[in-house]
């Protein structure tokens, strides 16, 4: 039999929500996962690699993926384009794999409008004080980038009820199970299980015949 198509999943967040390090442990501690790879027109940051965190393009470069329809969708954040290719995530949903977005919020929204199964998760801190604690603690980004994706940070809380669930990281390995678990019970939904509601369905068909015991 086929493999089940896989879940598409949009996991999105506050910048500083702990998004990172949640992908990062669900990879490591699940199996059948799949996380997409971004292009971006943003700088690496120290430690970053090409094809690894992102594929770093020009901006023209990822002007031309978007004249190619490369991308499932893509969004300006903080003044660079960030999109998502397309080709990988279908590859991987029809091999099976549950393929994870871990994209801002007007792409989250754009997905969902043009793949409306998609699954919307959204991270948050407990507080907002947490929040910008781990912003600063990251100690990646200067004053000014910081500011500018808490004022964005803001902007973003209005759209959390435009997703499916809110996943609270307060405690990383409970939240990675709890996204876990959010996830796989997506399994589960009548629309997801069409191949096995008709195999069973057929099989039981037979007893309406008659068969004898
Ligand atoms: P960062 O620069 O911190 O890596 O990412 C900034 C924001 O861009 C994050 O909210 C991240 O989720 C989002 N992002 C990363 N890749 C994509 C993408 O392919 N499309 C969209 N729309 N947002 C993305």
């Amino acid at each position: 039999m086929m493999a089940d198509r896989g879940i598409l999943v949009v996991v999105s967040g506050f910048s500083g929500a702990g998004k990172g390090t949640l992908m990062k442990r669900l990879m490591e501690k699940y199996d059948n996962y799949a996380l997409s790879v971004s292009a971006t027109t943003r700088a690496p940051r120290p430690g970053e690699e090409h094809g690894r965190e992102y594929f770093f393009h020009t901006k023209q470069e990822f002007e031309e993926l978007i004249l190619q329809d490369a991308l499932i969708e893509y969004a300006q954040y903080v003044d660079n384009y960030y999109g998502t290719p397309k080709a990988y995530v279908e590859k991987q949903l029809n091999a099976g794999k549950d393929v994870i977005l871990e994209i801002e919020i007007q792409g989250a929204l754009k997905v969902k409008e043009k793949l409306p199964d998609t699954l919307l998760l959204f991270v948050t801190p407990p507080t907002a004080e947490e929040l910008k604690r781990r912003l600063v603690n990251r100690g990646t980004e200067s004053m000014e980038v910081i500011e500018s994706r808490l004022r964005r940070a803001s902007q973003e809380a209005k759209a959390m009820p435009e997703y499916d669930y809110i996943l609270i990281n307060d405690q990383i390995e409970e939240c990675v199970d709890a996204m876990h678990s959010v996830i796989q019970s997506q399994h589960d939904a009548v629309k997801n299980r069409s191949a096995f509601i008709t195999k069973i369905t057929e099989e039981i068909a037979v007893f309406e015949k008659g068969e004898e015991a």
